[in-house]
Formats: structure tokens, C-alpha cells, sequence
């Protein structure tokens, strides 16, 4: 078979090395194999010889990673919970677990319903728009120079259901929503919903007063926490649902630490049935019971650790930030503290544009990525000026707001001192081998606890 004028979104030249890979392979159980040394590679790399800065990713808890590979991930149980809901027999205990996932999301949450279902935010966020909206409604988003995510974009879940996207106004300077033009423009365009989804985060939005706005037409405010669920389950940051949104949307593994999925949480039961309807039976069927398991658990660690764990994370975040600048490295939002948030994000423009330096800090074993920047324009989206660089493994790791320079360091021997990557990957690799374990959680206890 020739596959010479196949098309594929994917890079050509990487599938076509697996299929040699897979051609040299001594037959099925070779190919196999190589599958499992490639996984065996990444642990190597990322999982132990990196500083893995990048901030949608978290490492979870031994317990939360085990239960992933439990035995109740191999069972079917579509439907909601319970003996007549649900299509199969024999789920009993299978009710247990995830009604003990949907309590602990709820109390973690601090609000009335929660769904589990989720198998990423993304799924979250098109079960939202399927409920909420009807094609030609108008939506009011965050564009992403600002920090929005295609989730909540014309190439997203929100564009396929034919909405009419109109973006909320930032002021450049400050990255803050521009509350007078916001009121002004929600005033003229009347949106249904206003979905604040932000990947670069630095601080928290005026959820109550953009609530206030669009409530005259019952516009609904929904807030897309992927990235800040677990700041806002650890009561770091602003709590949306007690400020006037009406649905909080999160991803179950960037700040909140567990297993990568995706959580819906609401308190007025007249969204329940849109809401839990457009989850199943049109997004979820088998919804993966070991990812509830572990999603349950990672919602226990927060109730116990979140609060000092997010806590630190927002000063390694803020300690961070001031280290770069000192180091010559331009950070956003210095005059505010850098950060409110996981999140640092800094200019890279002169150093060469975030994609170049993104790739040349992983040489060194800094793992970070490019980012869009507000000044950025539509021809940059390849190549933006922003770097985002996140804290929230590291902090998972036992490090302090005083380590933070070791890590502004690194960067700034490769960015601004332009030491050879090889140099700086060696000395790397040797600040985080002794780092191999993760706090904040009920195998670990806290910083310092267990041994390393
Ligand atoms: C990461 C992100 C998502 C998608 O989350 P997944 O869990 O990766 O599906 C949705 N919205 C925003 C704002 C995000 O940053």
C-alpha cells in the first residue's frame, strides 16, 4: 500500500517514521514495544529530568495516577447514576464511586450540582453551549491576544452551533476587561451568554459586575475556570458561582490537579436538565469509572491540601515573576505583582519570539510554550511574542517561593547569557533528579514530609 498522497493534519515526516519504526518491529508484540519505550522515554524526560514549566499541566498524586489504571476503568455504565437510570446491571458499586465523585465535586465546589461526566473541558464547554444556546444567538467571548480559548471561539464548541461570537473588550495596558466598552457594547448586542474562558490568566474578572450588565435581557454569565479550578476550589482566586455566574466549566488536570478531564458545577436546578441531558445521552456514554475514581480522590486532596497548595503556587507564581525581571527577562503585569494566579507570562519578542525560545528552553530541559500577547496581531498566531511559563508542578515538587530564582536562573543563563542549551540541560537534570516527589497529597502529606 502506498501512502504517498495521503493526507494528514499531522507532521508527515513523524508518522512516517513510526510506520518504519513499525515496518523494522519483529512482528505485533516488537511493535508493542516500541510503544511502551516511547512512553518509557517520556517518564525519562519529562517525568524526571525536567522542569515542566507549562501551565495547563499537573502532575497528580501517586493514588490518583494508580486508580487509573484500576479495574473498574474496564466497565460500562452509561447514564446517570442509579439502579432504573442506568442500562446495565451489575453497577452498584460503580453508583458508589461516582456519587461519591459528584459529593466531593459539590463540596469542593462549594455549590449544588456537579457533573463528572466530562472527558475534558472541552466537552464541558460544548455540553454548555449545546444546553444554553441555539444557532444565531449571540455569545460574547474573550479573544485569544487577551487570553481567550478556542473553546469559546468560532473554531471551537461554541462555533458549531452557530452562534454569533462578538468580543469582550480588554484594555491592552492592563489586560483587565474594559467594563465601560463591555457595558456598552452587551448593552447593543444583547447576548445570551457572556463565556469567560482565560489560558493566560493573571488575575480575576469582574464576574459580578459583568453579571449585573447582561442580567436587564437574564443574559447568563458562564465561567470557563479550566485553568482556575483548582485556585478557585482551594479558595485562591474569585469564587464565580457566589459572584453572579451562573455555570462554572473546569479542567480536572491543570491547577486542580487530578486526573485530565473535564468538570461542569451550577447551583440553579433549572439548568440541571439542559446541562446534565446535553452530557448524556449526547456527549458521554462510557465515561471512563477509573477517571472518576481518580477525579474523586483529587477532589479529596483538595478539600485537604488545596488551600495551602494553591496558596503556594500563587507566591511561587509572583516570586517567579519578579526573579525573571530582575534576571532581564520583561514580564507582564509587574506593577500588579506579576501574578494572581499559576501564571507568569513574559515577552520574549527580543530573545526571539516565543515559539524559538519556547523550543530552545526544552533543549535545556525548561518546558514552557509560546503564547499570545496582547499587541500580538492575527499574522503572529504562529510565532507570538509571549512566553507562558506556569508553577504548578514545581510547586507540587516541594519547591518555595526562595527557589524560584534557581529557575529564573536556568532561563535567563540560556536567554540572556546565551550559554549553550547543553550546559544549562546538565545542570537541569541535576537540580530535579533529587526531586521526585509529590506533596500535597494523602501518599505524600506536605513539603518536606516524605523522604525523596
Ligand atoms: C484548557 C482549556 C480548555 C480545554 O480544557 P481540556 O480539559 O484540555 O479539554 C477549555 N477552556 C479554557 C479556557 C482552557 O484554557
Amino acid at each position: 500500500m502506498t501512502l504517498d498522497n495521503q493526507f494528514e493534519v499531522h507532521d508527515p515526516a513523524i508518522l512516517a517514521n513510526a510506520r518504519a519504526v513499525l515496518d523494522a518491529a519483529s512482528g505485533p508484540a516488537g511493535m508493542a514495544k516500541e510503544v511502551i519505550t516511547a512512553v518509557n522515554r517520556n517518564d525519562h524526560w519529562r517525568g524526571q529530568r525536567c522542569l515542566n514549566l507549562l501551565a495547563p499541566e499537573a502532575p497528580t498524586s501517586p493514588t490518583v495516577r494508580r486508580l487509573l489504571a484500576s479495574e473498574i476503568g474496564t466497565r460500562a455504565a452509561e447514564g446517570h447514576i442509579g439502579r432504573v437510570n442506568r442500562w446495565f446491571a451489575g453497577t452498584q458499586y460503580i453508583d458508589e464511586v461516582e456519587s461519591l465523585c459528584v459529593e466531593l465535586l459539590k463540596k469542593v465546589f462549594r455549590c449544588n450540582y456537579a457533573d463528572h461526566r466530562l472527558m475534558g473541558s472541552m466537552i464541558g464547554n460544548m455540553a454548555l453551549y449545546h444546553a444554553l444556546v441555539q444557532p444565531g444567538d449571540r455569545v460574547m467571548t474573550a479573544a485569544q491576544p487577551f487570553g481567550g480559548h478556542s473553546s469559546n471561539r468560532y473554531d471551537g464548541p461554541a462555533g458549531t452551533r452557530g452562534v454569533q461570537i462578538f468580543d469582550v473588550a480588554f484594555n491592552p495596558e492592563t489586560l483587565d476587561v474594559d467594563l465601560d466598552k463591555f457595558e456598552e457594547e452587551a448593552q447593543r448586542i444583547q447576548p445570551k451568554l457572556v463565556v469567560m474562558g482565560m489560558s493566560m490568566t493573571l488575575f480575576p474578572l469582574p464576574v459580578r459586575e459583568m453579571s449585573e450588565i447582561i442580567a436587564p435581557w437574564n443574559g447568563r454569565f458562564i465561567f470557563d475556570g479550566a485553568h482556575q479550578a483548582g485556585l478557585i476550589a482551594g479558595g485562591q482566586f474569585q469564587d464565580p458561582l457566589r459572584e453572579g455566574a451562573a455555570v462554572l466549566t473546569g479542567s480536572a488536570g491543570k491547577t486542580f490537579s487530578g486526573p485530565q478531564s473535564g468538570m461542569l458545577m451550577w447551583n440553579d436546578p433549572e439548568l440541571t436538565e439542559p446541562l446534565t441531558e446535553a452530557i448524556f445521552p449526547v456527549l458521554a456514554a462510557t465515561h471512563q469509572v477509573n477517571r472518576v475514581a481518580a477525579l474523586a480522590v483529587a477532589a479529596a486532596e483538595m478539600l485537604e491540601y488545596g488551600k495551602a497548595y494553591m496558596a503556594q503556587i500563587v507566591k511561587n507564581s509572583q516570586a517567579l515573576g519578579k526573579a525573571l525581571e530582575e534576571r532581564g527577562i520583561p514580564v507582564l503585569a509587574a506593577e500588579r505583582g506579576y501574578s494572581q494566579t499559576h501564571q507568569v507570562i513574559a515577552n520574549v519578542r527580543s530573545f526571539g519570539g516565543g515559539l524559538d525560545v519556547a523550543h530552545k528552553l526544552a533543549e535545556a530541559n525548561l518546558i514552557t510554550n509560546k503564547n499570545l500577547i496582547p499587541g500580538d496581531k492575527p499574522e503572529d498566531w504562529d510565532r507570538p511574542s509571549g512566553l507562558r511559563i506556569g508553577t504548578i508542578e514545581v510547586t507540587r515538587l516541594g519547591l518555595m517561593e526562595d527557589d524560584m530564582a534557581d529557575i529564573a536562573e536556568f532561563m535567563a543563563r540560556v536567554l540572556v547569557k546565551g550559554e549553550p542549551t547543553s550546559a544549562v540541560q546538565k545542570d537541569v537534570e541535576a537540580y530535579r533528579l533529587p526531586l521526585q516527589t509529590f506533596y500535597y497529597n494523602f501518599d505524600n502529606g506536605w513539603p518536606g514530609e516524605a523522604g525523596h
